[in-house]
Parts: C-alpha cells; structure tokens; sequence
C-alpha cells in the first residue's frame, strides 16, 4: 500500500536558541543521543524491509536539529535510494553541511528548510539555500510569521529564485489583521491556510488510513496531536487500525497536520510534494529550473 509516515523519534536538542521554540538549545545526554540514533536506525531498518510490500513517503519530523547528527543524514541518504521510497524528507533550520547530499537520490530526497532570523547570518543562509539550488536539491523555505520577520523575509523572497517555494507559518497565538495578513500573503499565497487553525472535528482526514505517526518506540499514532494509538510499527499490529477516520479534535494548526484533511484541497495544490511542503507549479528547485515531474509541515510541533 502507499503509506506515509510522519517519524518523531526522542531527540529534542537543537542548536539555535530561537525565542519561540521551547526546545531551543535543549541538550540531549549521550545516553538520549544513543536512545535516538537506534530508535531512527530501527525505523530506517524497518522502513527498507518494506519493499514489495509498500510504497513509503517519509517525512522526518524531529522536536529538535536532526541533520547535525550523522544517523539522521545516514538514514535520509540510504532511504532516498530504496526503488520502494518515493519521499523521503526532514525538517531542518539547515545549519547543517550539506556535502552528505551528494550521497542522495535528488528525485526522493527533499528539505522543509526554516530560518530563524537572529539565530544565523543571513547570508550563510541564503548560500544554504543556493547552494541546493545548485545541487538539485528539493526543498522549500519559510520563515514564522512575526513582525520583526517580515523584512528578512523580503529579502529572502526576492534573493531566492521564483521557483524556489518560500512558506510562511502563522506564529502561534497571534491574530492577524488584515492588513498584516495581506502582507505575509504577498510573499506566500498560500499564507491564509496558515493564518488560521482549521476546523477539523469530525471531517474526514487522510490520517490513521493512509498517513501516519511513528515514535521513536514505533507507537503508531494517526498523527502528531491526537494521542489515543493504533498499535506498534514494528509487530504489525497497526495495519488492522488502518481505515477511514474522522477528526476527533477540534481544530488542526499545524500544516504537517491539516495538510491530510480532505476537506481542503491542499493534496492538489501541493500536488508532488506534499510533505516536503512544495506546491505543484514550484516543482524543481534544480539548477536546471525546468519543471520536472516529481514522484512524489502547535501543540504537536516545533513553530517551523
Ligand atoms: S525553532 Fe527549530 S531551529 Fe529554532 S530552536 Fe526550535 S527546533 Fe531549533
Ligand atoms: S485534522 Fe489534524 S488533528 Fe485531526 S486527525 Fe487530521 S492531522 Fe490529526
């Protein structure tokens, strides 16, 4: 079956100290480094025993900075090579090298890249980017929508080629004007399905049938915000759960959440790159820019 896992193992240390994340410069002991690299490195091992049986898109979710850690750059490079894999993706802040990209299939690997002004120079930055550009790379780019963001991400906007996708996440517990919106709208047109939480209580969501969440313990979860379990990933007993679900919740924030409702149309218009958060049109971030066909983003997640 086609299934997409949404994996949040036990890391939480990150290191940018951005003044909205509560797991800024949060340290993990050697012992919850070691907890992690062997949650990730089963799931990865479970994940390539899964050819011939399912097609995966994988999107790593971690609380903190998984790609300075070398398990989490191992395991994205190895999956995106699996014929099985049609997606694998991670959220970043990018501060990471990027030379272990060069071990990557560019057509399954894929990058949801935040900057947090203050926590790194923006050029750095911006050469981050263009130099994925460079690389082939498919990624989008965003920013939390605070005031004091909007000039940094101007600058981004206009600096980044047009078809690189700059996002922008509303920030939590502020309520925009409509003025502030239009600004932010200006920069990412998708920004009104982020200005506000989506009603989701009893609608129908892809989550718990073909979309799932996975912990470091292989707990299967429909998603990241509702806790009640499906079962384990790694004895099987999830796949009997799997199965049409309505939203027990009432609101949905979260992009990497509310992007499986089926009462929007968000599969459509990020057609390709659901959850590496690309919308169809943007496609390619390749050097080459032409279009191609690809194959294949609160309370329960880190603001970018
Ligand atoms: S928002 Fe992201 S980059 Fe900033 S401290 Fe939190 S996890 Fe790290
Ligand atoms: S709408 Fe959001 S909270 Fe509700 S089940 Fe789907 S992902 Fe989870």
């Amino acid at each position: 079956m086609d299934l997409t896992v949404l994996y949040r193992g036990p890391l939480a240390s990150c290191d940018y100290d951005c003044p909205y994340c509560p797991f800024a410069k949060r340290r993990d002991s050697r012992e919850q480094l070691r907890a992690d690299r062997a949650a990730l490195e089963r799931f990865a091992g479970w994940a390539a025993a899964r050819e011939g049986e399912d097609r995966l898109s994988v999107l790593f979710t971690p609380w903190g900075e998984g790609l300075v850690r070398s398990w989490y750059r191992r395991a994205l490079t190895e999956l995106s090579r699996l014929p099985h894999v049609r997606r694998v993706a991670v959220q970043t802040n990018l501060s990471c090298r990027t030379d272990w990209l060069d071990g990557a299939d560019p057509d399954t690997l894929a990058l949801w890249c935040t900057y947090h002004p203050g926590q790194t120079p923006y050029d750095r930055f911006l050469g981050k980017c263009r130099d994925l550009v460079a690389r082939g790379i498919r990624f989008s780019v965003g920013i939390v929508g605070f005031e004091e963001h909007l000039e940094a991400a101007r600058r981004l906007r206009a600096d980044l080629p047009d078809r690189v996708y700059l996002w922008v996440n509303a920030a939590e517990g502020h309520t925009y004007t409509d003025e502030e919106a239009a600004r932010w709208t200006a920069l990412d047109p998708l920004f009104p399905y982020s200005r506000h939480p989506h009603r989701s209580a009893g609608l129908p969501c892809r989550t718990g049938e073909s979309v799932v969440s996975v912990d470091g313990d292989g707990t299967v979860r429909r998603c990241h915000f509702v806790r009640s379990e499906l079962g384990n990933l790694y004895d099987g007993s999830y796949r009997a759960a799997l199965g049409p679900r309505a939203c027990p919740l009432a609101v949905c924030d979260c992009h990497i959440g509310y992007v499986h409702l089926e009462s929007l149309p968000l599969y459509d218009v990020f057609a390709g790159g659901v959850l590496e958060r690309i919308p169809a049109g943007y496609r390619d971030s390749g050097p080459g820019g032409a279009g191609t066909t690809s194959r294949g983003g609160g309370a329960g997640s880190r603001p970018g």
